[in-house]
């Protein structure tokens, strides 16, 4: 695969094309700073990024598209160089619900399509107005569904899901890695009893010798791997740093010392939902 800033794109097998590198938006809403992430995204755009990975109940949908619009009129890029990719999220689980969330989202973002819509988390909660549902005791109230799509995967060094990303690959599937620097340190849903990702002593070598940064080194070593990134920032030298990743490569072995790294342990756990029927991470993938 010949990667490069400008073409980094990887073929699907419905003929369309998806960016190898995507900026993430999730953005937790209580220290969220109205604008952040509108600045992030133009900065992503500006610095060559042609992927946004975004989602309503991340609560801040309608500065993406803003700033996606913002770019496209300035004529920094065209709308179709463009890969959007929103998400249902679980009080609208049911199939009467889907039509209408993804149109919520087209009309948050001012756009008239994105280019993908997945399930945000196989777990459904009782439909309404409230992301988080409660009953008297303050436990989310779960809702029975139907469940027939995919999701996407967790992936990082320490999580390299190796069996699942032989099966995709044997079967023509991209994988797209959510939280590809061990997400945020935010211990009311991260699980911060594995050591952060970015500290590693093995990536923190690698890093000094190419002149890279422990992130640069985890996005490459994804990227060679064929999986999709989206990794999150809202720091515009990070957001400018995170795409610095085609100028290297990481060789063979370092590539197997890398994977060897895993702990089979993830990040984004979700365990206060554990006992939800559809909790999905029971079940080795
Ligand atoms: P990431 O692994 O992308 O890590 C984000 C964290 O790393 C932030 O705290 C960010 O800080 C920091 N960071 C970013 N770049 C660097 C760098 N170069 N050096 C050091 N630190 C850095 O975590 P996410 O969990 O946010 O995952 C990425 C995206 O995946 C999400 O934003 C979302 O779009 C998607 N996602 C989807 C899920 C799903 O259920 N479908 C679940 C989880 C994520 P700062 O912003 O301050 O720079």
């Amino acid at each position: 695969m010949n990667l490069s800033t400008a073409n980094h794109h990887i073929p699907l097998n419905d003929g369309n094309s998806i960016p190898i590198i995507g900026l993430g938006t999730y953005s937790d809403p209580r220290p969220h700073v109205p604008g952040k992430t509108f600045i992030a995204v133009k900065t992503a755009i500006d610095e060559g990024y042609r992927h946004i990975d975004g989602a309503y109940v991340y609560r801040n949908e309608h500065e993406v598209g803003e700033a996606i619009r913002e770019k496209v009129a300035e004529g920094k890029v065209k709308r179709e160089e463009i890969f959007y990719c929103g998400k249902l999220w679980s009080t609208d689980h049911d199939p009467e619900m889907v039509r209408p969330a993804l149109e919520r989202t087209l009309q948050t973002l001012k756009l008239d399509y994105i280019d993908l819509y997945i399930i945000e988390m196989p777990m459904a909660f009782k439909p309404g107005e409230e992301f988080y549902p409660t009953d008297e005791n303050g436990r989310v109230i779960y809702h029975k569904s139907n469940l027939c799509a995919t999701w996407e995967v967790e992936c990082h060094p320490y999580f390299t899901q190796t069996k699942l990303l032989k099966f995709c690959q044997q079967h023509d599937i991209v994988i797209v890695a959510y939280s590809p620097l061990g997400t945020c340190r935010n211990p009311l849903w991260v699980n911060v009893s594995s050591p952060p990702l970015l500290k590693d002593e093995l990536l923190t070598l690698l890093g000094k010798k190419y002149n890279k940064t422990q992130a640069q080194i985890v996005l490459r070593f994804d990227i060679q791997r064929g999986l999709v990134v989206i990794p999150k920032s809202t720091t515009p030298e990070r957001i400018k740093e995170n795409f610095q990743i085609f100028d290297f490569s990481l060789t063979e072995e370092e590539m197997k010392d890398i994977e060897a790294l895993n702990k089979n342990e993830r990040f984004v756990e979700m365990l206060m939902w554990s006992d939800h029927p559809e909790y999905p991470f029971h079940d080795e993938y």
